[in-house]
């Protein structure tokens, strides 16, 4: 049996001839500059420097971005094929770059002025800084409007104190855009949302968490004590920080559900591979139906999936509402990963709980992806508030 091979879209149209490049690039840059470091990095908890920047040297650290800044000028779609093709190989690596990518450089597109823009994205395009995006804090993350840090205006400066908690890049990056209460009167019209810079007076780097996955991604507290923060560091107005965040989050959702197609796919993977080869009652495993149709499982839920996800790119690049539909993608994606990773170390037997084998991780990994970005039940509250039409 061949190992699967579902190219993205395959649901939809072929890939373009652009699409099938970005898709071959980043496959060989996973296979040989990713892969053979994995658990290096995994049990070190290792950030992938030199990978990172390698991402950024062949433009994918820019994708979303128009080539005026330094970006690549593509949409959604390719930001999926980039982030499964990582994700097949290495969540963490996935992570990463759809973090740096779709949340700090793509609020900083969307809602900065051109001063903030030329200021800030080309450095972030090509690698030379990496992003961090801060919303969640150690008493509110689903609750997100619930945040409690506050930046009082004083003069030319805001007055940031508070933190943030589980902040992807918090150690590693240099640019950082965080959301902070300004007008406690109003909850969430309230928020607003400032870049930050390292080294600025009182932004300090906190704790960075040991995780049960996703090892060789940076996560870590950052705390703000009496951090003097220009005036020229909001982006947009005040009191528009909760909804731009809750605009970045759209798109992110859509590639934290890539992630997990991808994650998925590899897990289908190594299965199949394991499965050729492993002989039990003398056939390989492979051969017994209650693999196949463990396997006949996984491959039509990946394929679900990118058709929610792919069409939800589609949507967004179209301009198009997708806040229900980047919702979707991300629950079905996830649950279905979580199960294809769970199955996946099933079929791997006891091997498959032995870090040699690539399961071993995916299943470790994949947690995070019914959790970040909005977990699966926060998912699932937005789909209904869109059916039901109810506003907050
Ligand atoms: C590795 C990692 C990287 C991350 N990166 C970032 C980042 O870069 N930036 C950032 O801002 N955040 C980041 N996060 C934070 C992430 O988005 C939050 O962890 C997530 O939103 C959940 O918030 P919480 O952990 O506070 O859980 P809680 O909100 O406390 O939720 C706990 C449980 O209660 C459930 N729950 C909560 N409210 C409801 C409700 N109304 N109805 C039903 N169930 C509910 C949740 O679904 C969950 O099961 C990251 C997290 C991790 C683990």
């Amino acid at each position: 049996m061949e190992i699967a091979d579902l190219s993205q879209k395959s649901f939809l149209t072929d890939l373009t001839e652009n699409e099938i490049i970005i898709r071959d690039t980043i496959r060989d840059f996973a296979e040989k500059n990713i892969r053979p470091f994995i658990m290096e990095h995994d049990e070190s908890q290792k950030f992938p420097v030199e990978i990172i920047k390698n991402l950024g040297k062949l433009g994918f650290l820019g994708v979303l971005i128009p080539e005026e800044f330094g970006g690549a000028g593509l949409g959604y779609q390719e930001f999926c094929i980039v982030i499964e093709e990582l994700a097949k190989v290495d969540p963490s690596v996935a992570l990463s770059v759809a973090a740096h990518n779709g949340l700090c450089t793509n609020h900083i597109y969307l809602f900065g002025n051109d001063l903030q823009r030329q200021k800030y994205l080309p450095d972030l395009t090509s690698g030379a800084k990496l992003g961090a995006w801060g919303l969640t804090e150690s008493s509110s993350g689903s609750d997100a409007a619930g945040l409690k840090s506050y930046a009082e205006r004083k003069g030319d400066y805001y007055i940031l104190n508070g933190g943030k908690t589980f902040i992807t890049h918090g150690t590693v990056g240099s640019v950082a855009v965080v959301m902070a209460i300004t007008d406690k009167s109003k909850g969430k019209k309230g928020i607003s949302a400032f870049v930050l810079e390292k080294g600025m007076d009182g932004f300090i780097i906190g704790k960075k968490e040991n995780k049960l996955g996703m090892r060789a991604s940076d996560t870590t507290q950052l705390i703000f004590d009496n951090c003097k923060v220009p005036v020229e560091s909001l982006l947009g107005n005040e009191g528009e920080g909760y909804e731009q965040a809750m605009k970045v989050l759209e798109g992110g959702r859509i590639s934290i559900a890539a992630l997990s197609i991808g994650l998925a796919q590899g897990c289908l993977d190594a299965s199949i591979k394991y499965g050729n080869e492993r002989m039990q009652f003398q056939k390989k495993i492979n051969q017994f139906q209650a693999i196949q149709f463990k396997l006949a499982d996984m491959a039509v839920n990946i394929e679900a999936a990118r058709m929610l996800t792919y069409r939800a790119a589609n949507l967004k690049d179209n301009r198009k509402p997708v806040r229900k539909e980047a919702a979707a993608a991300k629950l079905f994606a996830s649950e279905i990963a979580e199960k294809a990773s769970s199955e996946a170390v099933q079929i791997h037997g006891g091997y498959g709980f032995i870090k040699d084998f690539p399961v071993e991780k995916f299943y470790r990994d994949v947690k995070l992806c019914t959790i970040g970005e909005g977990t699966s039940e926060i998912q699932r509250i937005v789909i209904a508030k869109e059916l039901l039409s109810i506003t907050d």
